[in-house]
């Protein structure tokens, strides 16, 4: 066994823990990064290959509702370090950012990489240091971080530590949730990890799995107990998953928890009005197959049209088929596994700690990023959330070491 000491230790090199490590090392307060990937940031670098939205133009007052039940707990630290921040943070890296037409902000170059290159030349300029192939596997004596490596078991004494080790989503780029049973032992309150912005189970016919899983259901517009969202959503082997799916998937999921089920309602062709589709569903089918009516008639393509079979032989009058095509009923059994899942909702409640994000069970340790429990939509939600923690937590953890008259 090794043993180190250390001033700072973050655990957890994701947007979160670098930009803990990043705020701490600004104080000019020594930093170790401990990561159990042979590299940093991979998650971050997934989320390059979508443009990397890293957060959203809208008002302040209207971004910060987008957290639902936790927006109240994480207003500080987003206010502390907003969209604007974050922009000029990237721009500092070289990465200027625009605001697109959706009000979704991008750096220009819609890359991650060399924005995450540049912070880490830059962290390593400031003296943060990293170990990598460290995996954290829980607390031993005196409060000691301890870590299996490929060299063997590692004990960590830090003054202070942030703890930043993702969700439990896409696990093999690192995060896969393994702390809670350890932070639970250890006296931290913790919402059990769910998927969030994900897809769902539907049992699809054969024929629907067998011919169109992948098919893409574009310009659709989804409704789940008056919330409509329009969008485009993707038929899997196993279910429905994409965009518009996603942004529903918070109350989905809770109605699936409570009742075993929900039915969301899809609007195959939300640009037309009911009267106008039913008025064009009335023209003879003058010997045409049904697929090739409702093709020409309705606008619909392929994947569409098997779509609406699902729910059972089709409405033989006009009205009844329209109905369906703006209100196609598909029951939803189960969220699809949280590997798949763009974030994850659940984790330490924030009650469990302190302003500063300090777990209140275990003084010197600070909470930061998707590890904490709040969701979002996706829209750079996320991203800002994280990298707004991840300063808190730095902030806190300074704090912390001024008032112990440690590290400075
Ligand atoms: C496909 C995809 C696309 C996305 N696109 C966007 C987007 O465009 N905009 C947006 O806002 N968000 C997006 N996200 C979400 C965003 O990437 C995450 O919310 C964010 O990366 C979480 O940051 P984090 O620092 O909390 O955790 P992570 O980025 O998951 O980092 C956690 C780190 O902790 C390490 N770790 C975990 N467990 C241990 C352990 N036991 N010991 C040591 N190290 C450990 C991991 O290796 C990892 O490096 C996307 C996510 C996915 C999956």
């Amino acid at each position: 066994m090794t043993h180190e000491k250390q001033t700072v230790a973050v655990v957890g090199g994701g947007p979160a823990g670098l930009m803990a490590a990043e705020t701490l090392a600004n104080a000019g307060i020594a930093v170790t990064v401990y990561d159990r990937m042979p590299s940093l940031g991979r998650k971050f670098l997934l989320a390059g290959r979508g443009g990397l939205n890293l957060t959203h133009g809208e008002a302040l007052e209207t971004f910060l509702t987008r957290y639902g039940a936790a927006a109240s707990a994480l207003a500080p630290a987003i206010e502390a370090f907003p969209p604007t921040a974050l922009r000029a943070w990237a721009e500092e890296l070289g990465e200027p950012t625009f605001v697109g037409s959706s009000g979704r902000v991008f750096p220009k170059s819609f890359k991650a990489s060399p924005l995450l290159r540049a912070w880490l030349r830059r962290l390593a300029g400031q003296g943060v240091q990293t170990c990598l192939r460290h995996r954290f596997v829980g607390l031993g004596a005196g409060g000691a971080l301890r870590f299996e490596t490929p060299a063997g078991p590692v004990e960590v004494v830090a003054d202070a530590t942030v703890l930043a080790l993702g969700g439990a989503s896409w696990p093999r780029l690192g995060a896969d949730g393994g702390w809670t049973g350890e932070l639970a032992r250890a006296g931290l309150d913790i919402a059990p990890l769910q998927p969030a912005n994900c897809g769902f189970h539907v049992s699809w016919s054969p024929h629907l799995r067998e011919k169109f899983a992948g098919a893409p259901l574009k310009s659709i517009a989804l409704s789940f107990e008056g919330r409509v969202q329009r969008g485009e959503a993707v038929i899997t082997e196993r279910g429905i998953e994409g965009g518009a799916v996603y942004a529903l998937s918070a109350p989905l999921r809770e109605a699936v928890a409570a009742r075993g089920e929900a039915t969301l309602l899809i609007d195959l062709r939300p640009d037309v009005a009911a009267d106008e589709l039913v008025r064009r569903l009335e023209k003879p089918r003058a010997g045409q197959s049904m697929s090739t009516y409702l093709r020409k008639a309705a606008g619909l393509p392929p994947v569409a049209i098997a779509l609406l079979r699902e729910a059972g032989p089709l409405p033989a009058d006009a009205a009844g088929l329209a109905a369906r095509v703006k209100a196609m009923p598909v029951r939803l059994t189960a969220p699809a596994s949280i590997e798949r899942a763009i974030s994850t909702a659940g984790g330490v409640r924030f009650d469990a700690l302190d302003t500063g994000l300090m777990a209140r069970a275990l003084p010197g340790v600070f909470i930061a990023g998707e590890m904490l429990d709040w969701e979002a939509p996706t829209g750079g939600y996320l991203l800002q959330a994280c990298f707004a923690s991840g300063v808190a937590a730095g902030r806190g953890a300074i704090e912390f070491l001024k008032s112990h008259n440690k590290g400075l």
